[in-house]
């Protein structure tokens, strides 16, 4: 379960929130973990905060499928739509629902809302979400690109528009999140138009531990040649992918110093990743014409300048550069003064993104 509250307002202030506290409990029912379940979880959340004024929870949900547009006050039904997509996110949705069931039955006087990753993006165009497969058995089985980190991607869009001093209405971003798991959007006028994470948060770019683009083709002679079954394959691409499989390890710390030593598979895991990055930024310049702002966020995008250097090399034809010694030094704004498409480093912050969406939904 994530939430947040915001401080000194009612639900219609309009002052801007910040955070009062921060916490993680991971590993939730495994041994070693921090909680046998989720409602012990909840019980030591709820002693460590104070939790007497609450006005609202906002939980994450991965998938909303092609239902939920935005944040959503949590009732049965919605609860049972929830449930519905579970086919849709089996590994995800299953613990939101956990968090839900337990968040509702410990504090019933405080209302719910669900923030969906995949919301931000129901706003791209039919030839950007389907796939070019039979459209029968597309629409049987709900197959189409939904993408994921929605509520990243909004929230960095909209905070690169402020940096720029633009209204986000009038403001194309591509975003980048690159964290364990990453993603790119392409944000126009603050409404999303392309992102590269599909039907499921596999897809797009190369991840920490998930393989990202593939042709479908590796699946069916791992499975037909190789004689793996599919839950290894699924495993396999899920877990043991992307820079965990290329090199062992899944942080890029670990790959930076390896590659600076020399090592090749570091330098190969390196240099596939920062171009996958490039390959969508090109493609969505493509889509949106003109972008004012090119925006990297999550673990990798925030701390990584050689990373963000390498991934928009070469591109100055196109408008891109970056300064050296703005991105080595970390500024939010990182590209020389005159380039005609700002380089911006902008911190995500998903929970306080999700007690704004929480607000929303509660005032809406
Ligand atoms: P999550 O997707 O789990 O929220 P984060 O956004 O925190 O994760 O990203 C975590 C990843 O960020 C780590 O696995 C690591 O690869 C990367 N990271 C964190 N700090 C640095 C750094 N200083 N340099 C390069 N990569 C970093």
């Amino acid at each position: 379960m994530e939430g947040g509250r915001l401080a000194g307002e009612g639900l219609g202030g309009r002052e801007t929130p910040v955070t009062l506290a921060k916490g993680l409990i991971e590993r939730i029912g495994e041994t070693g973990g921090d909680a046998a379940d989720h409602t012990a979880a909840l019980r030591q959340v709820m002693e460590s905060i104070d939790l007497s004024d609450l006005d609202a929870i906002g939980h994450r949900v991965v998938h909303g499928g092609s239902v939920f547009s935005a944040a959503t006050v949590i009732d049965d039904d919605v609860v049972a739509t929830i449930e519905g997509l579970v086919p849709l996110a089996p590994l995800h949705n299953p613990a939101a629902l956990s968090g839900i069931a337990v968040a509702r039955k410990l504090l019933p006087d405080v209302p719910q809302v669900a923030v969906f990753d995949t919301a931000f993006h129901l706003t791209i165009a039919p030839e950007g979400v389907t796939y070019a497969i039979d459209a029968e058995l597309a629409a049987a089985w709900q197959i189409r690109r939904y993408g994921f980190h929605g509520t990243s991607h909004a929230y960095v869009a909209r905070k690169t528009a402020a940096l720029l001093g633009r209204p986000a209405k009038e403001t194309n971003v591509i975003t980048l999140h690159l964290g364990n798991g990453a993603s790119a959007c392409a944000v126009q006028g603050g409404r999303s138009v392309a992102t590269s994470m599909g039907m499921s948060p596999l897809s797009g770019l190369v991840m920490g531990t998930r393989s990202g683009d593939l042709d479908p083709t590796v699946i069916f002679h791992l499975h037909r040649v190789a004689g793996l079954p599919i839950e290894e394959i699924e495993r396999s691409l899920t877990r043991s992918a992307g820079l965990q499989g290329l090199t062992g390890a899944n942080d890029m710390r670990e790959i930076q110093r390896r590659r600076e030593q020399g090592d090749p598979a570091a330098t190969l895991a390196f240099a596939v990743y920062s171009r996958r990055i490039r390959e969508y930024v090109g493609s969505y310049l493509a889509l949106l014409g003109h972008a004012h702002a090119i925006t990297f966020t999550a673990g990798v995008g925030e701390n990584s300048p050689s990373i963000r250097a390498e991934s928009l090399h070469g591109m100055s034809a196109l408008g891109i550069e970056i300064d050296e010694s703005r991105n080595t030094r970390g500024d939010r704004l990182i590209s020389p003064d005159a380039a005609r498409v700002k380089v911006c480093v902008i911190p995500t912050d998903e929970e306080l993104e999700i007690a704004e969406e929480t607000r929303k939904a509660l005032v809406s």
